[in-house]
C-alpha cells in the first residue's frame, strides 16, 4: 500500500473551501485537527437513527446506542493495543485523562515529600494538575530539563530519578516543538525506580502508531478532536491494576453499583471512572475516526509527513531572520518559528489573509517559552492530508510577511 495524499484530502469536505480568497491551507492540526466524512457521517447517523442514553436502556434505540459506544471502545483498545477493553476510559480529552489520574491516582500514592517528574516542554495541561495534586498531598513537582534543540536531558533523569519519585509525566510529542520524545526509554527507567508513567499522547496519536504495551506506559491520554475524531471525547488508557487501585474521580450516575446513604459502592471498570451521561456521539466518532485512521498503511502516511516536515523546513529556512525553535533529531512534522523583529502574531494575520490558518503564541507551554526566552512562536502543524503546496504556500506567505514587517 502507498499513500496518495490527493485521494485522502478529498475525504475532508472542509478542505475545499475558500477563506480570504485562496484556497484553505490549514495548517493548524496541532490545536485541533480537521474531520474526514466518514467520521461526520457516522456522527449523523447515530443522531439521525439511534440516538437515545445508553448502559441501562431496555429499549432498541439504547441498545443500539450502548452497541455502538462499546465497539468504539473495542476500537480504540485495538487501535493503541490495550489487553482490555475495560483499560480503556473515554474522557472529554487529554486533559481531562491527566486530571482524572493525577487527582484519583495522586490521591491514593502521593504524600509528604514524593515527588512527581515532568519535563520542561509540557503543555499546561500536563504541569497545572501535578501541581494541584503535589500541593494537596505536599508532594513535590520535579522537572526533567530540554536542551536548545528541545530534546530532553537524558542524562538528568538519572539524576532527577530519586527514591522519592512517584510518577513521571511526559508529553509522547512535543506540541510546540515537535520533538518525539525517547518514551520508551524514560519509562523503562522511571520503572527500574517504582515510579509509574504518564504519557500524555495528544499530539502522537495523530502520527505515531500507538503501541501501550510496547511503550510499558502506566497511563496514555489522547484527545479526539486532534485525531480526526469530533471535540469533547478523548481516551485514557490505564493498566488495569492501577485503574482497579484507584479511587474514583467523580461521582453519580453510571458510576455506581449500589448507593445508599450509609454507604455506596462503585461499578467495575471502565464505568467507575465515567460518571454521568457520557458523550455518546463524540465516542462514536472517535471510533469512526480511529478506524478511518488505522485502515491507511501507517508507514506510508510516517514516510509523507516525513517527506513534508523536511520539504517545508526547507523552504522556510531560505527565509532571512526566520529561526526554527525546536531542532530535535526526532521530530513530528510541526514547524515552530520565530521572524527577528516581528511579533508571531503578526506573522500569523498576515498568513491568515492568505487563507493560511497557523497558531501564534506560547500554544500553552508557557515555561518553555520562557526557557528560550521568547513570549511565543508562529507553529504550522501540519497534518496527513496536507500537501507540498501547503508547505509552499506557508513559506510565500512568510516570507510576504518578513517583507512587511521590516
Ligand atoms: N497536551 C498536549 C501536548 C497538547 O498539545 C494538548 C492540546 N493542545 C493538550 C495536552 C490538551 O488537549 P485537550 O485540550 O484536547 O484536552
Amino acid at each position: 500500500m502507498s499513500f496518495d495524499v490527493e485521494a485522502v484530502r478529498a475525504q475532508f469536505p472542509i478542505l475545499h473551501r475558500r477563506v480570504n480568497g485562496g484556497e484553505l491551507v490549514y495548517l493548524d492540526n496541532g490545536a485541533s485537527s480537521q474531520k474526514p466524512q466518514r467520521v461526520i457521517d457516522e456522527v449523523a447517523r447515530y443522531y439521525r437513527e439511534f440516538n437515545s442514553n445508553i448502559h441501562r436502556g431496555v429499549h432498541h434505540l439504547s441498545q443500539q446506542a450502548t452497541e455502538a459506544y462499546e465497539h468504539a471502545r473495542e476500537t480504540v483498545r485495538a487501535h493503541i493495543n490495550a489487553e482490555h477493553a475495560r483499560e480503556v476510559l473515554f474522557t472529554g480529552g487529554t486533559t481531562h485523562g491527566i486530571n482524572l489520574v493525577a487527582s484519583a491516582w495522586g490521591r491514593r500514592h502521593l504524600s509528604r515529600g514524593d515527588e512527581v517528574l515532568v519535563t520542561a516542554m509540557e503543555h499546561h495541561s500536563n504541569i497545572v494538575p501535578w501541581q494541584l495534586i503535589c500541593e494537596e498531598r505536599g508532594a513535590k513537582l520535579r522537572v526533567l530539563p530540554v536542551n536548545r534543540a528541545g530534546e530532553l536531558v537524558m542524562d538528568e533523569l538519572e539524576k532527577l530519578l530519586t527514591a522519592r519519585t512517584r510518577m513521571v509525566a511526559l508529553a509522547h510529542v512535543s506540541n510546540s516543538l515537535g520533538t518525539i520524545n525517547p518514551v520508551a526509554r524514560v519509562i523503562e527507567m522511571a520503572h527500574a525506580r517504582g515510579a509509574a508513567v504518564l504519557v500524555d499522547g495528544a499530539q502522537a496519536a495523530p502520527h505515531l502508531q500507538l503501541d501501550v504495551r510496547e511503550l510499558g506506559a502506566d497511563f496514555y491520554a489522547f484527545s479526539g478532536h486532534k485525531v480526526f475524531a469530533p471535540t469533547g471525547i478523548g481516551a485514557l488508557y490505564g493498566k488495569l491494576e492501577l485503574l482497579e487501585d484507584m479511587p474514583p474521580y467523580q461521582g453519580g450516575g453510571e458510576m455506581i453499583e449500589r448507593v445508599t446513604f450509609d454507604k455506596t459502592t462503585f461499578a467495575d471498570l471502565p464505568h467507575k471512572f465515567e460518571a454521568g451521561t457520557p458523550n455518546i456521539a463524540g465516542g462514536i466518532g472517535l471510533g469512526a475516526a480511529l478506524h478511518w485512521f488505522g485502515e491507511l498503511d501507517a508507514d506510508a502516511v510516517a514516510a509523507h509527513e516525513q517527506d513534508l516536515l523536511a520539504y517545508a523546513t526547507g523552504r522556510l529556512k531560505e527565509i532571512e531572520r526566520l529561526s526554527i525553535i525546536g531542532t530535535a533529531r526526532d521530530k513530528a512534522c510541526v514547524i515552530s518559528f520565530v521572524l527577528e523583529g516581528a511579533h508571531p502574531s503578526d506573522v500569523g494575520a498576515l498568513l491568515n489573509q492568505q487563507g493560511v490558518a497557523v497558531r501564534t503564541g506560547h500554544h500553552c507551554t508557557q515555561p518553555l517559552m520562557d526557557f528560550y526566552g521568547i513570549s511565543g512562536t508562529v507553529r504550522a502543524s501540519f497534518a496527513l492530508y496536507n500537501n507540498r503546496a501547503d508547505a509552499d504556500a506557508l513559506a510565500a506567505g512568510v516570507a510576504r510577511a518578513a517583507k512587511m514587517l521590516a
